[in-house]
C-alpha cells in the first residue's frame, strides 16, 4: 500500500515536471524604455552612419530590429500627435490629439494640447502653464501595462518638452517629468504627485543645466570634415564652433534645449528616475517614456543639411551607447525591451531646396481666397481660425447673414484651389471625395477628429511652408515629414528588419504583443509580427 502510494506520486510528481517542461514561461522584462528623438527622419541612420561608433545607434540596428518603412498614418506631423501615436497605437480621429494645439469652437480660443488648468504645476518657479493628460481621449501603452500588472508597474515620462513626457506615459503614470525653462527645473503636475518627489528635487539643487553650460559646444570632428553637410555656405550655420554657452549660466535656462546638451540634461534625469524609483529592479515590468526635444529645437532653425544636425546625431550616438551600457549594468542585458522612434521627421529649408532647384518654396499663407469670399457673399468675416492646415469657418456669421454655409464654402475651397502654391484644398465634411491618391486620403481621414477639426483641409505643394530664410519645420504629409525611424532591442525581440510598410500606430500594438498585455483602448493599429519573439 504504502510503496504503491509512492509509486503514484512519483509518477505524479514525472507527469507535473513534463508539463512544466512544455509551459511556455511567461516571464516578462523588467525595465521597458521607449525613446522618442524630436524630429528624427529615418535617414539620419544612415546618412551620418559611417562616424557613428559601433555601441549606439549601430548596436541597436546589429543587435534589434528596425521597420525600415515606418510611416505616420495621419496627415497631421507634429510633436504631440506623434507622442500621442506612437504610445496609444491610434490616430488623432480617435485619440483627440490633432496638433501641439487646435482651435476650440466652444471656447473660441487655441487649445494647448496637454493644457489643464484644474491641476497646477509642482516643483517649478510658479509661472509655469498647469498640464495633465486630460485632452487625451484614450489609454496609452503604459497605462495597459498599469492595468495589466494590477497597478504595481511603475511609469514615469521624461522630456524636455512637456507634451513629449505627458502623452506617452499616459493617464496613470506614476509621474511625468518635463523641463521649466524659466526655473531650469525639471517639474511635474498635481495630476501625479502633490509636491515634487525628493530625489527629482534633488537632481534640480544640483542645477546640472549650469555645469553644462560650461561646456562649450564643440565640433566632434574638424568643421571641414563634415562632409553630409553644407560646409561652404555660412547661411546655414548661424555661429562659429566651439559656442560658448557659459554666459546663459545662472540666467537662460531655455536655451539648454537648442544644443546637444539638452539630451545630456534629458537622460541624467532619467537615470536618476531609473536609481530612485527602483525601475526595472524587480520582476514587475516598469516603463520609462523619454523622449529626446533637442533635435526638434536645433533642427528647425537650421535644417537636415546644417553641420549642427550631424553634429547632434553624433553626439547623440555616443549619449545612446552610455545609455545603454548603464542599463546592462542597471538592469542587465536582455532584460529590458528597448524601442527608439520619432514624433516627426522634418523637411529641408526651402531656400536650400531652391538654391539646389528642387522644388520647395518659403511662403506665407495670404489672405487672398479669403477675401474674395467676402467679397463675394458681403461678409464682415469668414474664417474664425486658421491652424494645422486647416480653416474654421465662420459658421454664426455666416448663419445670421442667412446665406448657405456649403455654398459659401464650396466658393472658398475653390478660391484656395486657384492658388498657385495650394496643391489642394478640399472640404473635411467629405474627405473620401478628396480627388486625392488613397495613401495621402487615409492620412487626412485619420487625422481628422469629428468635434476638433476645421471645415476646410489645405495641402500645399511639396516643400512649401514658412520656414523663414533658412529654417524649417515639419507638420504635412509628405514622406519627408512623415518616414520615421523604428527601432526595436532586448528582451522579446527578435532581431533583423523589414522593408513593409508599416506604421507609427502599429507600435503600441506590437508591444502589447510581446509584453502580452492588452492593446490601448484607441488602437488602430496591427502587430508589427516580425519582430515578436
Ligand atoms: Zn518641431
Amino acid at each position: 500500500m504504502r510503496s504503491n502510494l509512492f509509486s503514484l506520486l512519483l509518477l505524479l510528481s514525472f507527469f507535473h515536471a513534463e508539463a512544466q517542461k512544455n509551459t511556455v514561461v511567461a516571464s516578462k522584462p523588467k525595465l521597458i524604455v521607449g525613446v522618442m528623438v524630436d524630429q528624427m527622419r529615418w535617414d539620419y541612420l544612415y546618412r551620418f552612419q559611417s562616424r557613428y561608433g559601433q555601441n549606439g545607434f549601430n548596436r541597436v540596428l546589429r543587435e534589434g530590429f528596425t521597420a525600415e518603412n515606418t510611416q505616420i498614418s495621419y496627415a497631421q506631423t507634429v510633436t504631440a500627435a506623434g507622442h500621442a501615436s506612437v504610445y496609444t497605437g491610434s490616430v488623432p480621429a480617435i485619440n483627440g490629439i490633432m496638433g501641439n494645439e487646435w482651435y476650440d469652437r466652444k471656447l473660441k480660443r487655441q487649445v494647448y494640447c496637454v493644457e489643464d488648468d484644474s491641476v497646477s504645476i509642482v516643483g517649478g518657479a510658479g509661472k509655469g502653464e498647469p498640464m495633465s493628460p486630460k485632452n487625451l481621449q484614450v489609454t496609452t501603452i503604459a497605462d495597459e501595462l498599469k492595468l495589466a500588472t494590477n497597478f504595481r508597474s511603475k511609469v514615469i515620462g521624461v522630456a524636455i518638452k512637456d507634451r513629449g513626457s505627458i502623452l506617452p506615459a499616459g493617464h496613470a503614470a506614476d509621474a511625468a517629468y518635463w523641463y521649466e525653462p524659466s526655473s531650469g527645473n525639471f517639474v511635474s503636475s498635481t495630476w501625479y504627485m502633490k509636491e515634487l518627489s525628493p530625489w527629482a528635487l534633488a537632481f534640480n539643487k544640483r542645477k546640472l543645466v549650469d555645469s553644462l553650460y560650461g561646456l562649450p559646444w564643440a565640433l566632434s570632428y574638424p568643421f571641414d570634415s563634415y562632409v553630409q553637410s553644407d560646409v561652404k555656405n555660412p547661411a546655414y550655420t548661424k555661429t562659429p564652433f566651439p559656442r560658448k554657452l557659459d554666459a546663459n549660466i545662472g540666467r537662460n535656462y531655455g536655451a539648454i534645449a537648442s544644443t546637444p546638451w539638452g539630451n545630456t540634461l534629458t537622460l541624467s534625469f532619467a537615470k536618476a528616475a531609473v536609481e530612485a524609483e527602483g525601475l526595472g529592479a524587480d520582476s514587475i515590468p516598469d516603463l520609462l517614456a523619454i523622449s529626446l526635444s533637442s533635435p526638434d529645437y536645433i533642427g528647425h532653425s537650421v535644417g537636415p543639411n546644417a553641420v549642427e544636425i550631424e553634429d547632434t546625431y553624433l553626439k547623440l550616438d555616443r549619449e545612446m551607447a552610455a545609455f545603454f551600457e548603464y542599463l546592462d549594468k542597471k538592469v542587465g542585458k536582455g532584460n529590458y525591451l528597448f524601442f527608439l522612434t520619432a514624433d516627426h521627421a522634418v523637411a529641408h529649408v526651402p531656400s536650400y531646396m531652391q538654391e539646389h532647384r528642387l522644388p520647395g518654396k518659403s511662403m506665407r499663407v495670404n489672405k487672398r481666397a479669403e477675401e474674395a469670399t467676402l467679397k463675394k457673399f458681403k461678409l464682415p468675416r469668414v474664417v474664425e481660425s486658421y491652424g494645422n492646415y486647416q480653416y474654421y469657418l465662420d459658421r454664426q456669421v455666416i448663419d445670421s447673414m442667412g446665406l448657405d454655409f456649403s455654398a459659401v464654402k464650396s466658393f472658398f475651397i475653390a478660391e484656395l484651389n486657384k492658388e498657385e502654391d495650394v496643391m489642394l484644398a478640399f472640404d473635411n465634411a467629405s474627405i473620401p471625395a478628396a480627388n486625392l491618391p488613397t495613401e495621402f486620403k487615409e492620412m487626412f481621414i485619420k487625422g481628422f477628429n469629428h468635434k476638433l477639426a476645421g471645415d476646410v483641409q489645405v495641402i500645399y505643394r511639396s516643400g512649401y511652408f514658412n520656414g523663414g530664410a533658412t529654417g524649417t519645420t515639419h507638420g504635412s504629409m509628405y514622406p519627408y515629414d512623415s518616414h520615421i525611424p523604428l527601432l526595436f532591442m532586448g528582451w522579446g525581440v527578435k532581431p533583423g528588419q523589414t522593408q513593409r510598410k508599416v506604421y507609427m500606430s502599429d507600435i503600441a500594438g506590437t508591444l502589447a504583443a510581446i509584453l502580452k498585455i492588452q492593446m490601448p483602448s484607441g488602437n488602430i493599429g496591427t502587430v508589427i509580427h516580425e519582430v515578436v519573439k
